[in-house]
């Protein structure tokens, strides 16, 4: 293809993508379409010829946008919210332009040093020990399953990197505690890492979905004295379905005094402590021995970008380094290659989008993203609880509010699910906006999570507006 060619289309996408970016609620949130309608719209073979960039770029509003799920939009409030930034947009292309593979340090030096200076800046914003070594990963999953991994390693004498653990008779039980709030994430890695599910121990929650630290205290001990063997507790700061934040300080304290490893996963709402003032729901994550935050949730960096942290880069590296002949070069003992720090070999360019993201915004540009996406939330919080019928069933500690509606006189809790449940559907009819649900305390619950960068209060007034008349119909 002629490059005259590609800036005829690059300019034509820009245009196409402006576009999009600057009306997106044009479109419903939700993708209007059943499944199977995508594929069914797709030739059963791939083009026998070549064809022109003209008629793919043309079948972008005809092909693929009915399919689209509009996470840009700024009625999303479902889940957590990831939006693409156009810092981070331009970062993308520039990355698919270079095509940096990241297998050692020499196929892309930019690759690597930005990576370790693009976490550093994070961590430092968030005002995390300096020490820590970061690296990007596409998921909180991969994140969270190279820490477990790491945990696994670190207690050398267990020998399962050489030996593996299927038919030892002297390997105990290698445990894992986190709370019945984390993230499924948590049971996907220590099935992954052949620990076997029933060792990824849930924790009861309190009231407030915070991990119950007595719990976790006697379930270790009670483990200790069956003879097996406590591995690493994974800590929640921000959770899934309500946004808890577990009690890290004292959770660190018991994982020191029984030599456990403490992953923290703040996937959601770690970027918080980039706010001096909401810091202190943070205190005690400065012992953690690793730590977990996407910048594709509340970060405005397009989809995927995960920071893994660590304080022993030693363990993750003795977990996963491995270099063929191939492989070796005579920088390797001075060079930092990410390969050496985990499963995969070669890595996308990720660093650059956050690079561009970082600073297209500034510390100080997130922090009042950020602030104002708290007041939202703090906002709607207010309006549901002012209203007759509706309660709030849990605290609002970041930007994500969870409640429901509560006819009077109805307390059986199945008529209230499937209550809940019309509303939710009537309201993600609309194509207006687009929440979630999830369960607490055996209480179906709405939530409505603001992090969208487009999201103004009036999107917010509008989702209420939504919920009052579908609970009303
Ligand atoms: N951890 C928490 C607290 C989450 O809320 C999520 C997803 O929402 C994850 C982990 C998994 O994230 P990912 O999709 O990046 O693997």
């Amino acid at each position: 293809l002629p490059l005259e060619e590609f800036e005829r289309h690059a300019t034509q996408l820009a245009h196409w993508i402006a576009t999009y970016l600057g009306s997106p609620e044009r479109y419903a949130v939700l993708a209007p379409v059943a499944p199977g309608a995508v594929a069914a719209s797709l030739p059963a073979a791939m083009p026998p010829e070549a064809e022109s960039l003209d008629a793919i770029l043309a079948d972008l509003d005809r092909v693929v946008m009915p399919g689209v799920t509009h996470w840009n939009h700024p009625g999303f409030f479902a889940y957590f919210a990831n939006t693409a930034s156009v810092p981070g947009i331009l970062g993308e292309l520039v990355s698919a332009a270079l095509n940096q593979v990241g297998i050692l340090w020499r196929t892309s030096p930019v690759l690597a040093e930005m990576e370790q200076v693009t976490t550093g800046w994070l961590r430092d914003a968030m005002g995390l020990p300096r020490e820590w070594f970061g690296m990007l990963t596409d998921t909180a999953s991969t994140s969270t399953l190279q820490a477990l991994a790491a945990a696994r390693e670190r207690d050398a004498t267990l020998d399962i990197r050489e030996r593996g653990m299927a038919g030892r008779s002297d390997l105990p039980a290698l445990r894992v505690y986190c709370s019945d709030q984390a993230h499924s994430s948590v049971d996907k890695a220590v099935i992954t890492l052949g620990l076997g599910r029933a060792n990824c121990v849930r924790i009861a929650s309190d009231g407030a979905q915070r991990m119950r630290v007595d719990a976790l205290r006697a379930q270790v001990e009670a483990d200790v004295a069956a003879g097996m063997r406590p591995m690493a507790v994974v800590a929640t700061l921000g959770t899934t379905s309500s946004t808890a934040v577990d009690p890290i300080a004292e959770i660190a304290a018991l994982c020191e005094r029984h030599g456990l490893w403490l992953h923290a996963d703040a996937a959601y709402g770690g970027v918080l402590a980039m706010l001096p003032e909401r810091r202190a729901m943070f205190a005690g994550l400065e012992r953690a021995d690793s730590l977990v935050v996407n910048p594709h949730k509340w970060l405005f960096t397009p989809m995927d970008c995960s920071v893994l942290w660590t304080r022993h880069p030693d363990v993750l590296r003795r977990a996963f380094s491995l270099t063929p002949e191939y492989l070796r070069t005579r920088e390797q003992d001075v060079a930092l290659s990410y390969s050496d720090y985990s499963f995969q070999l070669g890595r996308r360019f990720r660093a650059l989008k956050l690079w561009f993201v970082l600073r297209a915004f500034g510390l100080a540009g997130i922090q009042a993203r950020l602030r104002f996406h708290c007041a939202l939330a703090e906002r709607a919080a207010e309006w549901i609880a002012a209203e007759p019928g509706w309660e709030l069933l849990a605290p609002v500690t970041m930007s994500v509010v969870c409640f429901r509606h509560r006819p009077t006189g109805v307390v059986d809790e199945a008529a209230l699910e499937r209550h809940n449940a019309a509303i939710l559907e009537r309201v993600n009819a609309s194509g207006r906006v687009f929440l979630s649900h999830t369960k607490l305390d055996g209480r179906y619950t709405l939530r409505i999570a603001i992090g969208n960068l487009r999201t103004e209060e009036r999107h917010v007034a509008e989702a209420w507006r939504l919920l009052r008349e579908a609970a009303q119909a």
